[in-house]
């Protein structure tokens, strides 16, 4: 009975439906052998202070694969993981290898500001209850000093919290980590959270930059989050910033920080001590 029943539910997908579900099968399959592999890669990206163009810190991106032919970008395989509970072992890889990278970089460039480790959190991470003991044991092993760690999480774990998301959130802040909402403006926004919750820093989401400086609801808009964060004490993060419009708004209306394109895009940890020497020091690799 279940074999007709799922012949049933099987002949009404259309043809390109059919090909999708394949597809994803095949996805998943590569998938849980990479995980089990680790066959990922990391990019860093830097975050710079806009009117400076100094560089404060790099977001960590995945790649997977690392090597190889067929990348798969990480807007398909990120909702993979967190369906198929990967996510957990990739995310764990991705805290302990870039908290490595990171350290390294600070170690190899001691006479400049270290520049801090920002890394994106799934929800689903959040609700592991190993996810603290990983990032403490994270930090322990490589000796980046907590302050220079943030963590991104999204809105929706904000909507879902729970005891224990908070307590981890908690816990993270007491030991110095910060806390940055990313994609700030495209879920579901309740201010409230923003008062309830120890955060440090927005992140804008890039759909908000796309409008500027051209569309004045988008303008008011940046202008609007901005100013709320600074009411509120938060640090701000333009995402996504594509050329020196953006970037001289942003700047006249006071957000500090940004991402995007136009100061870099992500790139490797050989490539990121490079900009950091050449945005941070006029090239020089001393004093
Ligand atoms: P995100 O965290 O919002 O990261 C920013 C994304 O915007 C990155 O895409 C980055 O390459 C891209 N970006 C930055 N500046 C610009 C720009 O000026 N123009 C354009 N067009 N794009 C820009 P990426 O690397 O493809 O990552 C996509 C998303 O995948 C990330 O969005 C994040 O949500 C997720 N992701 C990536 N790595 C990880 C990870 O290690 N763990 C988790 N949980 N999620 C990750
Ligand atoms: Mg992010
Ligand atoms: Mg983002
Ligand atoms: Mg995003």
């Amino acid at each position: 009975a279940a074999k007709a029943s799922g012949k049933r539910t099987w002949r009404r997908f259309q043809p390109q439906q059919r090909i999708r579900v394949v597809e994803r099968h095949a996805l998943q399959v590569r998938l849980d052998r990479a995980v089990s592999r680790e066959e990922f890669g990391l990019r860093y990206q830097p975050v710079v202070d806009i009117a400076a163009g100094r560089v404060v810190g790099f977001e960590a991106l995945a790649r997977w694969p690392e090597l190889g032919p067929d990348p798969v970008p990480p807007g398909q395989f990120i909702p993979l993981a967190e369906e198929t509970g990967h996510i957990s072992a990739l995310g764990a890889w991705v805290l302990r290898t870039s908290t490595a990278d990171i350290a390294r970089l600070q170690h190899r460039t001691p006479q400049l500001d270290p520049p801090y480790l920002s890394v994106n959190v799934s929800t689903r991470q959040w609700r592991d209850t190993n996810f603290l003991d990983e990032v403490c044991t994270a930090l322990d092993a490589t000796g980046l000093a907590a302050g220079t760690l943030q963590l991104e999480l999204t809105e929706s774990v904000l909507m879902q919290r729970t005891d224990q998301i908070d307590a981890q959130l908690h816990a993270l802040k007491e030991r110095g980590v910060r806390i940055a909402v990313d994609d700030f403006g495209t879920g579901f926004s309740s201010l409230r959270y923003l008062r309830d919750f120890p955060i440090d820093v927005l992140k804008i989401d890039k759909s908000f930059i796309d409008g500027i400086p051209h569309d004045p609801q988008q303008v008011a808009l940046v202008e609007g989050i901005v100013h709320l964060a600074d009411t509120l004490g938060l640090q701000v993060i333009a995402e996504g910033i594509e050329n020196q419009p953006q970037r001289e708004l942003l700047a006249d209306i006071g957000c500090r920080y940004g991402q995007g394109f136009l100061f870099a895009r992500p790139m490797t940890l050989e490539q990121g001590e490079a900009v950091l020497w050449e945005r941070n020091n006029g090239g020089r690799k001393n004093g």
